[in-house]
């Protein structure tokens, strides 16, 4: 490292993955730097999620690197710690449902970081109280509304430390009821400074907190501009059809 400049939090240059001939994201750059906040939008099928999952090291790609804090993802043990360094929240509340709402919370801290049972019921009681759900600590996640759910993937992905947040459409399962809720949170956790990668069509979410905005068409980034300016002015067609379309 030169300057000692500290590398971006992700670093994506030329990334391309097929799913057998479908060729789903094709070229991809994209540098996040360490707590800045990103809204990933487009149309369905764009690539987002799968953008995100190569992220996380959920699946593996043909073309390109990603780099996580300076240190590349290439083999099954550098995606093994891709997961350890992101946290995930999906769409589908993916908590376990035989569990209580601390006990998804402490599995991870107490079996893949070897954390004492104590300090990890500690550390995940501070981050059910951050997200604002404490008194739901002992309930299994059947027992919860769908933005407490939410919430307590939140809190889960929080007790493993994570360099960075990742959300793929936090949002888009909830009754509208429950939505602002989630967001809420969200803004909570784009404010402490975590480096955030949303994927969303939430745009009033984007407009609070987004550094800013990437819009996604058939696997290309096709525009990335500061918040402010990708509303005011898009400059390619397709993100002013889109945005058209959501707004
Ligand atoms: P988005 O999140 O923007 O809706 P995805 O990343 O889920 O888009 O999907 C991008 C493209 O890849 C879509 O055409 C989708 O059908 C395809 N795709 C996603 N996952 C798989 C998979 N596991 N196997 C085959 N094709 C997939
Ligand atoms: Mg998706």
């Amino acid at each position: 490292m030169t300057g000692g400049k500290e590398p971006p939090a992700v670093a994506i240059t030329g990334l391309n993955k097929w799913f057998g001939s479908h060729h789903v994201l094709r070229d991809v750059d994209l540098t996040v730097r360490r707590s800045e906040r990103l809204v990933i939008c487009g149309p369905s099928g764009s690539g987002k999620s799968t953008l995100i999952r190569c992220i996380n090291g959920l699946e593996p790609y043909q073309g390109g690197r990603i780099a996580l804090a300076g240190t590349r993802l290439d083999g099954h043990r550098e995606a093994e710690m891709a997961r350890l360094r992101t946290g995930m929240v999906f769409q589908s509340f993916n908590l376990f449902a035989h569990l209580t709402v601390l006990e998804n919370c402490t599995l991870a801290p107490i079996h893949v970081r070897r954390m004492g049972r104590h300090r990890a019921e500690d550390l995940a009681m501070d981050h059910l109280t951050r997200v604002r759900i404490p008194e739901q600590a002992r309930k299994y996640p059947g027992q919860l509304s769908g933005g407490q759910r939410q919430r307590a993937a939140i809190a889960r992905a929080l007790c493993m430390a994570p360099e960075i947040m990742l959300f793929d459409e936090p949002t888009s399962a909830l009754d509208p009821e429950m939505v602002e809720e989630v967001l809420g949170t969200m803004v909570d956790l784009a404010q402490s400074g975590m480096t955030m990668l949303c994927v969303t069509h939430e745009m009033g979410f984007a407009r609070r907190v987004a550094d800013r905005v990437v819009f996604m068409d058939e696997g290309q980034i096709i525009e990335i501009a500061p918040t402010d300016a990708f509303f005011r002015t898009p400059r390619h067609e397709r993100t002013r059809a889109f945005l058209g379309q959501i707004l």
